[in-house]
């Protein structure tokens, strides 16, 4: 905080302490401390400034750049979040957050953050409401005895296949998947404290490949893993549930079927291949199943074990279960979001459903009045762009049924660099993300929900003016 700098030449930004004073009668309120942080911070970036050669800004301007930062931080949308629309036609974009949660789920997790109300925690034995009802809901949907909820899916697997203790768990070959982000599941299995048994090949795996591994009594736990973000096809063979079930309890292991998706609705009924659902496989004699709450589930982030009681009873007092707890937000969010299910209301109430259920005709009619939209914002200047309504391919995404696509409408723009055009659509307010087909750029009206259209009409149009006028 002192004036005087060893360096010898140059120019030199003014002291902590000046800017401080310069900005004194506009703290108001704000602890000392974080004020002197940021005025560090804001010496700091001029100091680099003068040494590459900026010119010298007052101190004035300085200390308006410290107010700025503070209030800066305090506008929770200035935290990285922003409200986008999601025009990419992919329903689960990682990169978007996955599921957009139901309102239900929203309402339910602004009440849980607000609330001094904890859950109890397993120290007491005793359960707070939200726990029970999350896990009441995963109850009656799957037919499990009982579940947990963790705090994603691959807690879930870590947790779940750690029942091996010092035993194998055995994985076909073909289901060695990497989740994403270089996430894998060998890796997770090892991590988890058990040894992986890897069994039959690639391609084709069958029972009598797990029965070996079992006999010598090499594995204690059958790993199932859906390979849910890629597709075999040709000369290829899985064991059957039911007989691999039946298999692993005659010779003494249990059998664990990481979902992934876990579809609570059935995907066949909306165009889409069939989708194993957590109680079939529960039903064919898994004696575990695990999958998220953001993917098909459509609410938040969350892993959920469902099946056999005293598994679930031990899973439960594992200290590793206290690690992967979930929040009471996310409890609040998901136990708000299979209650829809229960209700009988997903496809109509969770995102994700009333998505992959539009039919293509009510998605070109909504595409033609955002169309309407984008030719009354547009500037004349923007001639040179050929904007029109055109079919379209939606898909899943998130790692949830690889190759299938659900038929839509877009709005595509082409005539200017595609790639530019898609900045300047990130760049505006709301941003919306699309993507680029054949050189021109696609806004796919399935992921976008309704209430946005008249935005994206809007926006879209702003975008186009902004490359209309800085492209010639
Ligand atoms: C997505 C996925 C996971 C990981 O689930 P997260 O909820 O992202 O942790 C694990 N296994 C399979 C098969 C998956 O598809």
């Amino acid at each position: 905080m002192s004036d005087r700098d060893p360096r010898p030449s140059g120019p030199r930004p003014p002291s902590v302490d000046r800017v401080l004073r310069a900005a004194a009668d506009r703290f108001d309120g704000r602890d000392r401390d974080a004020v002197v942080r940021e005025a560090r911070a804001v010496v700091e970036e001029e100091r680099s400034r003068l040494a590459r050669g900026n010119v010298p800004s007052t101190v004035d301007a300085l200390a308006d750049s410290v107010i700025h930062r503070l209030a800066g931080f305090e506008d929770a949308r200035s935290d990285g979040v922003m409200r986008v629309i999601n025009a990419t036609g992919v329903v689960l974009h990682t990169n978007l957050g996955r599921a957009p949660w139901p309102a239900a789920a929203v309402r339910a997790a602004a009440e849980a953050a607000a609330a001094s109300l904890l859950e109890l925690d397993s120290d007491t034995g005793r359960r707070g409401a939200r726990f029970r009802v999350a896990k009441e809901h995963v109850i009656a949907l799957t037919g499990a005895e009982d579940a947990l909820i963790t705090n994603n899916n691959a807690a879930a697997v870590a947790l779940a296949v750690s029942l091996a203790g010092r035993g194998g768990v055995a994985v076909s070959r073909g289901e060695l998947v990497e989740i994403g982000g270089g996430v894998r599941i060998p890796d997770i299995v090892r991590r988890a404290g058990a040894k992986l048994v890897e069994v039959g090949t690639t391609n084709r795996t069958r029972v009598a490949d797990f029965e070996e591994a079992l006999e010598v009594g090499r594995a204690k736990v059958v790993l199932r893993v859906h390979p849910s973000n890629f597709v075999q096809a040709g000369f290829v063979e899985g064991p059957d549930p039911e007989a691999l079930a039946e298999a692993a309890h005659r010779l003494g292991a249990i059998v664990i079927d990481d979902l992934g998706s876990g579809a609570l609705l059935d995907t066949s009924e909306f165009g889409l291949a069939h989708e194993p659902t957590p109680s079939e496989r529960l039903s064919a004699g898994a004696d575990l199943v695990t999958f998220s709450g953001d993917k098909l589930v459509g609410g938040p982030q969350a892993g959920i074990i469902a099946g056999r009681a005293d598994l679930v009873a031990r899973l439960r007092r594992d200290p590793l279960a206290r690690a992967m707890r979930p929040d009471k937000v996310m409890l609040a969010a998901i136990a708000a979001t299979l209650g829809l299910y229960r209700a009988g209301v997903a496809q109509r109430e969770v995102p994700v459903w009333r998505q992959i259920g539009s039919s293509a005709d009510a998605l070109e009619a909504r595409g033609r009045a955002v169309l309407d939209g984008v030719l009354a914002g547009l500037l004349d200047s923007s001639e040179h762009f050929a904007i029109a309504l055109v079919p379209s391919e939606s898909t899943i995404g998130g790692g949830s049924l690889p190759g299938q696509t659900l038929p839509s409408w877009a709005i595509s723009i082409s005539g200017s660099s595609p790639d530019r055009l898609l900045a300047a659509l990130r760049a505006g307010s709301p941003a919306v993300i699309g993507h680029i087909v054949d050189d021109a750029v696609l806004l796919d009206l399935r992921t976008v929900e309704p209430a946005d259209d008249e935005a994206l009409g809007a926006a879209v149009a702003a975008a186009i003016g902004t490359q209309s006028r800085g492209g010639r």
